[in-house]
């Protein structure tokens, strides 16, 4: 307890200076810090901008805008905008000062929080085979390998016995609490969800998960998803596909294209981004074929944001309202989307 506020404490000293700003701005993106917070939002045509409802105002019809590259909001409907710390300040009623600590906090990933995850992955491993009601769920989405689901270290919070698993492990519930694996309550945050560790250089960043009921929204903890998911794994084939979502991923695991990455969304943050850029590869774009065309909005933008980077891009046309995993799951099989692949446009 004592060291999680001192903590805290050395943080806010150390946050003063414009330039700490400058570096927790770039750490957390406004987009992944709004994402964070549930906003949903939609690109504008090619540019890296996202219009979606205000957070600040009540309204019915979009007018709060985004710039991802800019890192800057704007709302036609109620007039404020600014960066990532005027957006905490309006939404949380908070000083600048206050604001700033709060993101610190937010963004910071203390070490002893490294080994907290992992407990918690191990234990959400733990889980997965006692619950039929989590299994039956993967097999709904098209995922019966057991072989990907172990390599993939997937769990299922049940709910209930987190907290006692790591408290009796020495974990305070403070820090529990500011990892966001518990919520203001004390509960499971993760309660019913199918839990992806997203790991980068061999250790946990971050957590997913996805609700296997559909009232909950799929979550991650605070801070930033991370890089590209499994990409350590994925980085060595010239070729690559990338994928919005872990369930397309899985699936195409299973299916035998193990140079499937998956960037969590449509919107890629600055690692992710660098990663794919990294060196000479070409790269098939598999996002959403959803009815109101986001997924391939965001799929032309990103191929044009690489083509500038140099790096060959494909975009790989699903059939009518198909992702990987709906297609795979309702029947699709490897040969066919191996013909997508190849019938994919430049
Ligand atoms: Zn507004």
């Amino acid at each position: 307890m004592l060291a999680a506020f001192s903590y805290v404490g050395f943080q806010r000293e150390n946050c003063t200076v414009g330039e700490d700003v400058e570096k927790l701005k770039q750490r957390l993106p406004l987009l992944d810090y709004l994402q964070q917070q549930s906003w949903t939002a939609r690109p504008i045509a090619f540019g890296p901008e996202f219009v979606g409802l205000c957070p600040l105002h009540p309204e019915t019809r979009p007018s709060f805008y985004v710039n991802a590259c800019k890192n800057l909001f704007y709302c036609h409907g109620c007039g404020q905008g600014g960066d990532l710390i005027r957006f905490v300040q309006l939404s949380r009623h908070l000083s600048f000062r206050q604001s700033v600590a709060y993101l610190e906090q937010r963004s910071t990933v203390p070490t002893d929080s490294v080994a907290v995850l992992e407990q918690a992955a191990i234990f959400y491993q733990q889980q997965l085979e006692r619950h039929p009601e989590a299994l039956r769920y993967l097999q709904q989405r098209g995922l019966r390998d057991p072989a990907v689901i172990k390599e993939l270290r997937m769990g299922y919070a049940p709910g209930g016995s987190l907290r006692r698993h790591l408290t009796v492990q020495g974990y305070s519930f403070d820090l529990l609490q500011r990892l966001g694996l518990l919520n203001p309550q004390g509960c499971d945050a993760f309660y019913r969800r199918v839990i992806f560790p997203c790991c980068q250089g061999g250790r946990i960043a971050n957590l997913y998960g996805r609700s296997i009921a559909a009232a909950f929204a799929h979550q991650f903890l605070p801070g930033s998803k991370g890089g590209l998911f499994a990409w350590e794994s994925v980085r060595q084939f010239p070729t690559v596909i990338l994928v919005e979502g872990l369930f397309d991923l899985v699936v195409l695991w299973q299916a035998g294209f193990r140079h499937t990455t998956c960037s969590l969304g449509t919107h890629l943050n600055a690692e992710q981004f660098q990663q794919l850029c990294g060196c000479p590869r070409t790269i098939y774009l598999t996002f959403d074929g959803d009815a109101n065309g986001s997924g391939q909005q965001a799929s032309q933008q990103l191929a044009q944001r690489l083509r500038a980077q140099g790096i060959i891009t494909r975009r790989v046309i699903l059939p009518d309202g198909h992702d990987p995993n709906s297609f795979f799951v309702q029947g699709g099989d490897a040969r066919q989307f191996h013909s997508f692949l190849e019938a994919a446009q430049t």
